[in-house]
């Protein structure tokens, strides 16, 4: 079946007796054993829930996984993965990551011993592998700047080796990228982007090829009790069944403004690996089959940045990204505010950088506030 089909009609199901079309939210915490040494499958929420093993089984059917496990946040299901790392362990890391992972790896992880090593580009990564590595951890495209890794490249050059490369898929949802496909062991999501898409709720999903791989994850999982609420799990089903429609409207609307943004006197750069200006345009063409509807952009004069902040409408100024409303963010201040600040400078995330999640509202009157919101006074 085709992909819009599987995210409305997985392949695997939970049972369910009354014919529910829409899935039952049991909001149970624990569930009765018929008798001794006797179960229904389910015994406790923190290790299984029915609405949470829906939802886990549309993701891995989506992402092409063995299994997949629902987690309260994507941090959370990134803090899950940790745990599988000894003291001494090290992990080779794309350095332009989501700020929570910057500081999960730089403030808890390493503190705990594990080791990093930050790379910009895919031979770097490949070349910063040593004999203690044990996983390499990529976010592509990345976050501003929207730089693209060759998954494939880094899958094949650690292949036969006790190394994990783990891709935080969030950005392009398996709608356009498969990791596990291209060779990849792990995919995290957050769960509260795209893929639930309503700026609604919290979510992060771990998706995991090889059974022995998600054992030891769902036993780190039980134990340390993260897992997603039954609610939860339910308005990510719901949001999930019009992922591929939601992705297809936000990614056209996101070439159009792209290139409106391009042509305006008052933006110097814009960061969207759709346009064929990017650098990564053909690995990103080769490696995806979509670009999705992240935009980062610079002002050309930062005194325009607060100005616009201040005066778009229908596009808010929120952090987060995916969803149905257009979110506008100043990565400096936010999402990226923890990491030093000429590492943050190097990567060109300074005080003229703004990102743009492109909803679902109608690209005229995006694009229009936008005009209006960086029109010359
Ligand atoms: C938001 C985000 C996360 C963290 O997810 P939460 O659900 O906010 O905990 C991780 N990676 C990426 C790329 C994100 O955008």
């Amino acid at each position: 079946m085709d992909f819009e089909t599987l995210c409305i009609h997985p392949v695997k199901k939970i049972k369910d007796a009354a014919g529910a079309i829409a899935t039952p939210i049991y909001q149970s915490a624990t569930f009765a054993h018929p008798g001794l040494d006797e179960s229904t499958g389910y015994d406790y929420t923190r290790q299984q829930n029915p609405t949470r093993e829906q939802l886990e089984y549309v993701v891995a059917g989506l992402e092409g996984a063995d299994d997949a496990i629902a987690y309260a946040s994507g941090m959370a299901a990134i803090t899950v993965f940790m745990e599988l790392f000894a003291p001494g362990d090290h992990i080779v890391a794309a350095d332009d990551l989501y700020g929570g992972t910057h500081r999960l790896f730089g403030c808890i992880s390493s503190k705990n011993g594990l080791v990093f090593s930050y790379a910009e580009t895919t031979q770097q990564i490949i070349a910063a592998v040593r004999p203690e590595t044990k996983a390499i951890f990529l976010e592509t495209p990345t976050n501003p700047m929207m730089r693209v890794f060759d998954i494939a490249a880094v899958a094949e050059a650690v292949r036969g080796r006790d190394i994990l490369v783990i891709v935080d898929n969030t950005f392009l949802t398996p709608y356009y990228q498969k990791p596990l496909l291209l060779g990849a062991d792990v995919v995290v999501h957050s769960g509260s982007k795209y893929l639930s898409g309503h700026n609604d709720t919290l979510a992060g999903i771990l998706c995991i090829k090889g059974t022995a791989l998600a054992e030891k994850l769902r036993f780190i999982t039980k134990t340390t009790g993260s897992a997603l609420a039954p609610f939860d799990s339910f308005l990510l089903i719901r949001g999930i069944k019009t992922l591929a429609i939601r992705m297809d409207r936000q990614q056209q609307t996101a070439i159009r403004i792209a290139e409106w943004l391009s042509e305006q006197k008052q933006i110097a750069t814009v960061n969207y690996p759709g346009l064929r200006t990017h650098p990564d345009y053909e690995l990103s063409n080769r490696q995806a089959s979509g670009f999705g509807a992240m935009i980062s952009f610079s002002v050309k004069d930062a005194g325009l940045v607060s100005r616009v902040l201040g005066r778009v409408n229908v596009i808010r100024y929120a952090e987060s990204l995916g969803g149905t409303e257009t979110l506008i963010t100043y990565p400096m201040l936010q999402t990226h505010a923890d990491i030093p600040e000429s590492e943050r400078l190097r990567k060109g995330i300074d005080n003229r950088l703004l990102r743009l999640s492109v909803g679902l509202e109608s690209t005229s009157d995006l694009i229009a506030d936008l005009a209006q919101a960086i029109e010359s006074l």
